[in-house]
């Protein structure tokens, strides 16, 4: 069973893939309310279970509340490779500055989930792959790991897709495995002009055997309150479900970061993604977010400490001691500055919980070992710098 746009677009909010705004209507005036509580340019998009609308006619821009009006009443009066469409999308216009596509389809016959994703547009997948099969990169999902933040980076590498998208990987992922689907896509995935990825189009199939036992698609409160919380600071924060936390500044860093990590058998808690370099109390505050998951046993902290900024060093080690300051739980943090500035930490930095290494491997040695020994039970005092 397929679902409408507007239900498909309901599942991925449920688990934090953003969506523009939108409301679902049957009549021309009522979408020209619609446009107007939804700040005037909107998309207008007929609601039919068939791909190629647009090609069609079905989807307009509409620049203001009246010309909402009159695409709604346009597009309502079509038909669309044989269906009648009895109902129309307006969702906020976006300015989209580069369009991707991601899917999970599961093959029965193989038995497992094919990743299919593409840098070239947000074409849906398999009408791109049959125009340029090599614009389109299918990864097969290992069924006993699923999509993890290892493997989601491994898909967005092979594919070309920038860093962040792995953040929507991961919650596609889990539209497919939590709500029964046997094929998930979002195609177009944007860029939007502000650096963030939403969701303009999906697609949603229903195994049939599930879809008449769901309860209703009503759209959930919004994911995780870290996440959120990290974002309301402009950092990318993904919650899952492992015992190390990780930050890095840079999505190269924090994929690699997974990477080692994965490679010992150590499973994430959440990594955090500072976007960039970072003065002392910014880092505080990242890493006391990474520090706030209960779950989390150890903290890896990897960054760059570039020998172009001398400071690079005490800034990281002021952060870490801060947040540590700030949090009562005793969670061992390991410290790699990449770059040669490793031995650069001042002798002052000292901190029981703290450790430093000076390779990535060393570093995620350590954290998987100490994210495994068993918990300490009380926060030392808090930590006095003179
Ligand atoms: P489809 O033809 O059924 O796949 O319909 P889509 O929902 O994918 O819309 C077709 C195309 O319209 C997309 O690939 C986008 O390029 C474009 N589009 C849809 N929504 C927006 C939007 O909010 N802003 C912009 N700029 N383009 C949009
Ligand atoms: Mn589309």
């Amino acid at each position: 069973m397929d679902l409408y746009e507007h239900q498909a677009r309901q599942l991925f909010a449920r688990h934090g893939i953003v969506v523009p705004r939108a409301e679902v209507t049957d009549t021309p005036r009522r979408a020209r309310e619609i446009a107007r509580s939804l700040g005037g340019r909107v998309v207008v998009k007929a609601q039919v279970r068939t791909g190629g609308r647009a090609k069609a006619g079905g989807v307009r821009l509409a620049a203001d509340p009246p010309a909402a009006e009159r695409a709604a009443r346009r597009i309502l009066g079509m038909e669309i490779n044989g269906h009648p469409v009895r109902s129309v999308m307006l969702a906020e216009a976006v300015d989209v500055d580069r369009e991707f596509s991601v899917s999970y389809v599961l093959d029965r016959a193989a038995g497992h989930v094919l990743a299919a994703a593409s840098a070239a547009g947000g074409t849906e997948i398999e009408e791109l792959a049959a125009q340029r099969p090599e614009a389109v990169t299918r990864v097969p999902v290992d069924p006993a790991e699923g999509v993890t933040a290892a493997a989601a980076c491994r898909i967005a590498r092979a594919a070309g897709l920038p860093p962040r998208t792995v953040d929507v990987l991961i919650r596609l992922w889990r539209v497919l495995v939590r709500e029964d689907a046997l094929r998930v896509e979002v195609s177009p995935l944007a860029r939007t002009a502000r650096g963030a990825f939403t969701a303009l189009d999906g697609k949603v199939t229903l195994d049939d055997t599930a879809f008449f036992h769901r309860p209703d698609l009503a759209p959930q409160p919004p994911g995780d309150p870290l996440e959120a919380r990290a974002a309301a600071r402009g950092h990318v924060y993904v919650r899952l479900d492992g015992e190390v936390g990780v930050l890095g500044d840079g999505p190269g860093r924090v994929m690699s970061t997974l990477d080692a990590l994965a490679r010992r058998g150590a499973r994430p808690a959440g990594f955090l993604d500072t976007g960039g370099t970072l003065t002392a109390p910014a880092l505080a505050d990242a890493l006391a977010l990474v520090l706030a998951d209960p779950s989390v046993r150890s903290v890896l902290v990897d960054v760059s400490g570039d020998p172009g900024v001398p400071a690079a060093g005490e800034a990281v080690t002021d952060g870490v001691l801060a947040a540590l300051d700030r949090t009562r739980r005793a969670v061992p943090v390991v410290v790699r500055l990449a770059g040669g500035r490793a031995r650069s930490i001042p002798a002052a930095a000292a901190h029981p919980l703290v450790e430093h290494a000076v390779t990535l491997d060393t570093a995620a040695d350590r954290a998987a070992t100490l994210a495994a020994a068993p918990r300490r039970r009380a926060a030392p005092p808090a930590h006095g710098r003179g």
